[in-house]
């Protein structure tokens, strides 16, 4: 394709783009994808074509293979998940990140690439209300700084063991703490970076599902006494199931003292800190060895962009680099490289979308966005609780409401077949998404608010939508 080429097909993409995105706001289309498996690979032909096919037959297969296997997370009525950011800003800047196509292998790679992350990353952290004391660097998803975080936590419980004899480093295993609410991404870091599954700690949780914190330091002197070394303690700001947010303060109180990591995973919840009226929920962050943030979630910056923010990144960078000699530049020491921030060498220009998604919106408006949807939550859950039958599952704190149809009489089993027949007929109808869940072992459906497009009679129209669906009798 030459540029010339590229300006006509771009144009009919872009105009193809904001038709879909109107068309969206307007909640034209079903919010969940009804095909079945294997519907999509039938339409496609299973080799590519020998000779050149015409950019208008590509965009004619958008409308009629792929579009019928999208469930769309930008439409106002999805609530399930989480929200994923979208702003068309940030679809633009990701645009320019993929033309330039320039690769971050060092700041020499390309100067701009790193020094408008560096800025990007400052911006965040303030925006969040977290201290200058942390450094931050942008990587795809939260599951991979979790990873980098449990990794550089136990390069500094065994003393850099990696640069000698590895996993086999230490005298005592390694023992990481996490409640049992912690997303499924901290297990995984935890097993790839070498803990073993037997040295991860699912601890239990107070009422508000927050980690206990008498049963952290119990366990923690209970592995002391069995010859064990504590390394890290994961903490959550805003569970996946529930939102809750253990008590970073008290936990910090614990670290501190026993020396270990404290990594805060914030994927979700962490964007509520752009409201300083929601700062006291991690009240004591800046103890934090490191704490990840998804822009990408409730920060209307297009998918990937993960924000990892570290007190220390000499040490971070210790763990992560290599430095071979064909990377080297004169420049080394008066500039970041990121590549030794995290694990791929190669990095894209995620910055860009940062930059113009926030300036577009301005903060303001961005604070404002988010109190709107958190406005919206505690309507649809002063409707949940007062209506007869309907419960709250958990106390609300952001914007996921987590909720329950109990009919008299309906218990146990019988209770969950229900609650999962309801909200599949929902996901089902195309008319919204919401996400079942398991709360304290049974079954719950949670409500995420936070798509861009969605709007106070979205919230309305779903209520609606709740309690015609549960009109229909429980299936036997
Ligand atoms: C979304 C989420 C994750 C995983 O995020 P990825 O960026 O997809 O890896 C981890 N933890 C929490 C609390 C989350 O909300």
């Amino acid at each position: 394709m030459t540029p010339e080429e590229f300006r006509v097909a771009g144009h009919a993409l872009v105009d193809w783009i904001a038709d879909y995105r109107e068309r969206l706001s307007r909640a034209e289309f079903p919010v969940q994808a009804t095909v079945k498996p294997g519907d999509i690979i039938r339409q496609l032909p299973t080799a590519p074509p020998a000779g050149a096919e015409a950019f208008t037959a590509m965009l004619d297969d958008l409308d009629r293979i792929v579009m019928p296997g999208m469930t769309h997370w930008q439409h106002p009525r999805f609530f399930g998940y989480f929200p994923s950011g979208g702003s068309l800003t940030s679809v633009l800047g990701d645009m320019v990140s993929t033309a330039f196509s320039s690769i971050g292998l060092n700041w020499q790679a390309s100067p701009a690439l790193t020094e408008v992350e560096q800025v990007m990353t400052d911006w965040l952290r303030d925006l969040l209300g977290l201290p200058v004391t942390f450094s931050g660097v942008l990587q795809d998803t939260a599951s991979a700084a979790s990873f980098v975080a449990l990794v550089s936590a136990r390069e500094r419980a065994n003393h850099y063991g990696a640069s000698r004899a590895g996993l086999q480093s230490g005298a005592a295993p390694l023992v990481v703490y996490v409640s049992e609410y912690s997303h499924s991404s901290i297990e995984k870091a935890a097993v790839l970076a070498g803990f073993g599954r037997e040295h991860i700690r699912a601890l239990p949780v107070d009422a508000a599902y927050r980690l206990d914190v008498a049963a952290l330091s119990a366990a923690i002197a209970a592995d002391r006494a069995a010859g064990l070394q504590p390394a890290a303690v994961v903490a959550t700001s805003g569970t996946t199931g529930v939102t809750a947010f253990d008590p970073i303060a008290d936990i910090a109180a614990i670290t501190q003292r026993e020396g270990l990591w404290l990594h805060v995973d914030a994927a979700m919840g962490g964007s509520a800190m752009v409201l300083p009226e929601y700062r006291q929920l991690w009240a004591g962050i800046e103890a934090a060895d490191s704490i990840v943030v998804n822009p990408h979630k409730w920060l209307s910056v297009a998918f990937d962009c993960s924000l990892y923010l570290v007190r220390d990144p000499e040490h971070l960078i210790r763990v992560m680099s290599t430095n071979p000699s064909y990377l080297q530049t004169a420049v080394d020491r008066e500039v970041r490289n990121y590549r030794d921030w995290g694990i791929p060498l190669g990095r894209r220009f995620r910055a860009l979308k940062i930059w113009f998604a926030l300036r577009d919106q301005g903060t303001d408006a961005i604070q404002a966005r988010l109190r709107a949807h958190l406005q919206w939550a505690r309507d649809l859950a002063d409707w949940i609780a007062a209506a007869p039958e309907w419960c709250l599952v958990a106390p609300l704190t952001l914007q996921t409401v987590v909720i329950r149809h109990e009919p008299t009489g309906l218990r146990g089993e019988a209770l969950d077949a229900h609650t999962r027949a309801w909200a599949q007929r929902i996901n089902d109808s195309g008319a919204a998404v919401l996400t079942p869940t398991v709360v304290a072992g049974r079954w719950a459906v949670r409500v995420s608010i936070g798509a861009e497009y969605t709007r106070a009679e979205h919230i309305a129209e779903l209520w609606s939508f709740l309690q015609a669906a549960v009109a229909t009798p429980p299936l036997a």
